[in-house]
């Protein structure tokens, strides 16, 4: 495990309580996680890099990452078990993630520069797509 500085600097500017952001190797399929420390108000993301094909992956899997600590989503009861609630949140966190990347315009669509990349994230495709076309 490897705290990254310039991510656990941009997380303590959001939350307070945020102690480090970390990468390591995660499950295969899990990106990134947020977890609150055991009786105690404070929390750490992780972030498996290995698994991410783009920088906007790493960026977006990152702030997604922070939503659920800023948004309160660690703190609700039963989230876990709940998966229609737990989709919501997901959703959530995504579009929090996008408007903190300057991904997103006016009519909530990604800016045409983020095209690409805004697909590489809401697929959470294994490979960048700006990397197709062979
Ligand atoms: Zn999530
Ligand atoms: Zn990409």
């Amino acid at each position: 495990m490897a705290v990254n500085p310039f991510l656990t600097t941009i997380a303590k500017q959001h939350h307070l309580k945020i102690e480090e952001v970390l990468f390591c190797r995660l499950e295969r399929g899990h990106f990134g996680l947020a977890q609150k420390r055991k009786g105690a108000q404070i929390y750490r993301i992780l972030i498996d890099k290995e698994q991410l094909a783009c920088i906007y992956r790493e960026f977006f899997t990152f702030f997604h990452e922070l939503a659920h600590i800023c948004l309160g989503h660690l703190e609700l009861t039963g989230y876990a078990n709940d998966s229609v609630k737990k989709q919501l949140k997901e959703g959530e966190a995504d579009l929090w993630a996008w408007e903190q990347m300057g991904i997103l315009d006016k009519k909530g669509g990604p800016k045409p520069k983020y095209q690409v990349c805004y697909n590489c994230m809401a697929m959470r495709s294994p490979h960048c797509l700006r990397e197709k076309g062979r």
